[in-house]
């Protein structure tokens, strides 16, 4: 089977709907037909400032999420980034080919950056693309399904693959990237013209996968819609209805067109009374097993710790395999 690889930052207590509908389903479906690794990437969270102690929680959270969702941790190996430590040596490997220039062309330093400023910018922020490089290249990855936003990350990824490679010899697999689909992509409830983020600054817009029902459905129902009064997909000019219908397209696996049918010269209300319906039943379930493993976090460490293990056999030999190819005397 060709290799996979994923992950996402342990950067909240709860995912949010877009890393639902646009990493976790499809990550689901794409676990029958691919070799994959998803990864919860603990040391990309740090380059920006954590709790310790929320860290560790929010890192165990994530991962009882991807478990919940579907991930399979016996087909799949779905491990914590930091337990396998191939990640941050082979990331410094890379960074010393990794241009200056070249990182700071990164569209997301350049953002995140601005917003902190440059004495609360880490050097860390700055290397995060050349650490996500060493995440997929450890692995020999073949796909990398990401959001368009990770699309500069994966090029970046691409092109020092291929550089190492004819600097040194033929080490790794240039992968490529599958970018989510526009229909994948979910919008803030208050803000639909910014995506939903776990970070984003008011979480009124935000729908928590491990929210308690009630405050989703209220979120739902106070979403940012318009005047016209009709159920009907037009991103340009109806983005808060539009990113309702993508949200209720996804989670009950129906064309736009037919729920565009069925709330046909009905109200807003009744089209947001659906869907807050569709959420409570969709995230209902996976809230549960959620907590039903955070319940017993020894045992999702065990769970962790040995995918952790199956990860460092596949990492630790992408890594010698690299030490020896740029000389580094072999310690006997
Ligand atoms: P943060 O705000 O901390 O960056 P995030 O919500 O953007 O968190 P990430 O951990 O950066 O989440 O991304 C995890 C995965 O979820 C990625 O594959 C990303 O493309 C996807 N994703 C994140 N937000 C959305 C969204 N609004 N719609 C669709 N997919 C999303
Ligand atoms: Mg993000």
């Amino acid at each position: 089977k060709p290799r996979l690889y994923s992950g996402m930052q342990p950067s909240a207590d709860s995912l949010q709907a877009g890393n639902y509908i646009g990493a976790l389903l499809q990550w689901r479906e794409l676990q029958n037909s691919y070799d994959a690794f998803f990864s919860v990437v603990d040391l990309h969270a740090i380059t920006v400032p954590q709790d310790p102690a929320e860290l560790r929680e929010k890192t165990r959270r994530t991962a009882a999420q991807y478990i919940a969702a579907g991930i399979e941790p016996s087909q799949s190996t779905l491990y914590v980034q930091s337990h396998v430590r191939a990640h941050a040596e082979l990331a410094w490997i890379l960074s010393t080919i990794t241009g200056f220039g070249e990182a700071g062309r990164m569209t997301q330093f350049k953002d995140k950056s601005s917003r902190f400023g440059a004495d609360a910018t880490s050097v860390g922020l700055f290397t995060y693309p050349v650490l996500m490089a060493a995440d997929i290249l450890l692995y020999q990855t073949d796909v990398v399904p990401v959001g368009d936003d990770q699309k500069q990350h994966v090029e970046l990824t691409r092109d020092l693959a291929e550089r190492f490679n004819s600097r040194f010899g033929e080490t790794f697999v240039v992968p490529i990237p599958v970018i989510q689909k526009d229909t994948a992509r979910i919008y803030d409830l208050q803000n639909p013209t910014s995506k939903m983020s776990k970070s984003a600054e008011s979480d009124a817009g935000v729908l928590w996968l491990l929210d308690d029902p009630a405050k989703s459905a209220k979120k739902v129902m106070r979403a940012v819609t318009d005047n016209e009064g009709s159920v009907r997909y037009d991103r340009e000019n109806k983005p808060g209805v539009s990113n309702l219908l993508t949200i209720y397209a996804a989670l009950t696996g129906r064309q736009i067109a037919s729920i565009e049918d069925e709330y046909a010269g009905r109200g807003y209300g009744d089209f947001k009374k659906g869907l807050a319906e569709v959420v409570v039943n969709e995230f209902g379930p996976v809230r549960e097993r959620a907590n039903e493993l955070l319940a017993d976090p020894a045992e999702l460490d065990r769970i962790l710790a040995a995918n952790a293990a199956r990860a460092d056999e596949v990492a630790d030999k992408t890594l010698a395999d690299v030490y020896d190819r740029v000389g580094l005397l072999r310690r006997v």
